[in-house]
């Protein structure tokens, strides 16, 4: 991990080194934080924060689900983003916001400290852009009876890492997790996305994070004339797309070149993908006029 000078905490900007927390933090133990993941990008106007509003107004809804009041407003967090980007002199880094309760032991968070942190580095294609090997997972997405899906909670990342522990242990880049159904959910840290005789399909927003790159994609596609379809897929189906790929603001657009045993596309990235990514690549570096107003200039 790429390291840099300086993470905001609580308010204060202070070094690296010293963003500490103690060994009782009930967040720590229990995986009652709250967090987001957003990009930062160079444009030719200087570094532009990537959909930062839908990021934040995600942070905000997450935080309501466990009962947390934030003592920082949205402006007051963009701000903090902003400066933490100029102080660490990163153009294009991947952003953490993170808030966590304090020392606290027991389930009921009640009295414990509201702590809240963000961290920025330069962090690369976190799946690559080549063809990814990818499986099934064993392990299911968390039923949305269990959790609120749409929330961002630290906890539910532990199902995540069984599936990708899995991936890992099959050789495989990364793994695909059904929901309690047996339907396509997502990735551990990804939506997907399927073409079928040039038609888009993405699992419908049950058990999965609704992404906001997954909204961009099918924002991006509606505009282009291509029909996109939420819907209910079965692993065979999927199997048999013509192009498979996942988004996510860490993974960006990944194409997915095979599954358990089966090869999508020759193993190849597919024309659609690579329009989706390219175009992709084109808005979050501000080259898209039509798109500008997902951008937040950091100056
Ligand atoms: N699903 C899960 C489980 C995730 O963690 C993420 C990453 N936030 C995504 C999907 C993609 O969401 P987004 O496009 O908002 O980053």
């Amino acid at each position: 991990m790429l390291q840099t000078k300086k993470i905001w905490l609580n308010g204060k900007i202070i070094d690296w080194n010293k963003a500490k927390i103690h060994i009782l933090t009930h967040s720590l133990h229990y995986g009652s934080s709250i967090f987001e993941g957003i990009r930062a990008y160079q444009t030719e106007k200087g570094p532009a924060v990537f959909r930062l509003s839908d990021h934040l107004k995600r942070f905000f809804h997450s935080s309501s689900c466990l009962e947390m009041k934030l003592s920082f407003s949205k402006k007051e967090i963009e701000k903090a983003i902003f400066d933490l980007i100029k102080i660490n002199k990163v153009s294009e880094c991947y952003i953490r916001p993170i808030a966590f309760y304090g020392k606290k032991m027991g389930l009921y968070p009640e009295g414990a400290s509201l702590n809240m942190a963000i961290a920025v580095w330069p962090w690369d294609k976190y799946l690559g852009s080549k063809p990814i090997k990818t499986i099934i997972s064993s392990f299911i997405r968390l039923h949305p009876k269990s959790i609120i899906s749409s929330a961002k909670i630290g906890g539910y990342y532990v199902n995540s890492i069984f599936a990708s522990m899995e991936a890992k242990k099959k050789k495989a880049d990364e793994a695909i997790l059904l929901d309690y159904q047996g339907n396509i959910a997502e990735g551990p840290g990804e939506n997907i996305f399927m073409v079928k005789n040039k038609k888009l399909y993405t699992p419908k927003t049950f058990s999965i994070l609704p992404g906001i790159t997954r909204e961009s994609i099918i924002k991006i596609a509606r505009n282009f004339k291509i029909p996109v379809y939420e819907k209910d897929i079965k692993p065979k189906e999927l199997k048999s797309a013509d192009e498979v790929f996942f988004v996510g603001t860490a993974a960006e657009v990944s194409p997915i070149g095979k599954i358990d045993n089966v090869l999508i596309n020759k193993g190849e990235i597919g024309d659609l993908t690579n329009f989706f990514q390219e175009t992709f690549n084109k808005i979050v570096h501000g080259k898209m006029k039509k798109y500008f107003k997902w951008l937040s200039y950091v100056n």
